[in-house]
């Protein structure tokens, strides 16, 4: 399959993310929760104004689910999805988020302090994993994608099976250090404490499931 390449500014940003300081690797779920949360209003707004959608609340919610044993951690909403192209240009091109101009300007006076105040973006989850993958469904398509990757080497876009409309973030959490500095993003207790730091605000509900193998 066809490795397609990042732009240059995102490369950029990767970088700063894969090699980001320790205090603020947590906001990865943050953001990932946060487009979520979007991904679910945007639905919520469609619905409002089509009368063949009904926004029925108990069908909407952002889905934490941790397995240790293989170290994945996935991210599931029910939102309005992505389609092939969104997933192209809204994953691969990260002038998309209009914070960045301002993380430019003041990245060299503040270092990585920009990480833990400010919206860092869907790319903050290469802080925490190697492997990153989306796979989507987007409302109003019968298709789904998958989109992969390992990082600044580029991404891979695939047909992939999905029955319902929503996106599933999946991360390979790092396992690369001797004392296992990632495995506390597969534990509940860990997970619980950063939702309820960041994410408390959220309308919508947040489930969580950890299996331990
Ligand atoms: P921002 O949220 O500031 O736009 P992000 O880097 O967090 O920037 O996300 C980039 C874009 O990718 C979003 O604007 C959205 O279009 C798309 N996106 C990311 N996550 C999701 C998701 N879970 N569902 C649907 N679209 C998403
Ligand atoms: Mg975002």
């Amino acid at each position: 399959m066809e490795k397609k390449q990042f732009q240059a500014e995102s490369k950029r940003l990767l970088d700063l993310m894969i090699n980001s300081i320790y205090t603020h690797r947590e906001v990865f779920l943050r953001e990932l929760i946060s487009n979520a949360s979007d991904a679910i209003d945007k639905i919520y707004y469609k619905a409002l104004t089509d009368d063949s959608l009904r926004f029925d609340q108990n069908s909407y919610y952002i889905k934490i689910e941790a397995e240790k044993e293989n170290r994945t951690l996935k991210i599931i909403d029910t939102g309005i999805g992505m389609t092939k192209e969104e997933l192209e240009n809204n994953l691969g091109v990260i002038a998309k988020s209009g914070s960045l101009a301002f993380k430019k300007e003041n990245e060299l006076k503040d270092g990585y302090d920009i990480i833990g105040q400010f919206g860092v973006g869907f790319y903050a989850a290469f802080m925490v994993a190697d492997v990153v993958t989306v796979i989507s469904k987007a409302l109003g398509s019968d298709e789904a994608y998958k989109w992969e990757s390992e990082g600044a080497d580029g991404y891979t876009i695939e047909p992939w099976q999905k029955d319902s409309v929503g996106t599933e973030i999946i991360l390979k959490i790092k396992d690369n250090t001797e004392e296992d500095q990632f495995g506390e993003f597969l534990e509940e207790y860990r997970l619980k404490e950063i939702i309820k730091k960041y994410s408390d605000f959220i309308r919508y509900p947040i489930k969580m499931d950890v299996t331990v193998s």
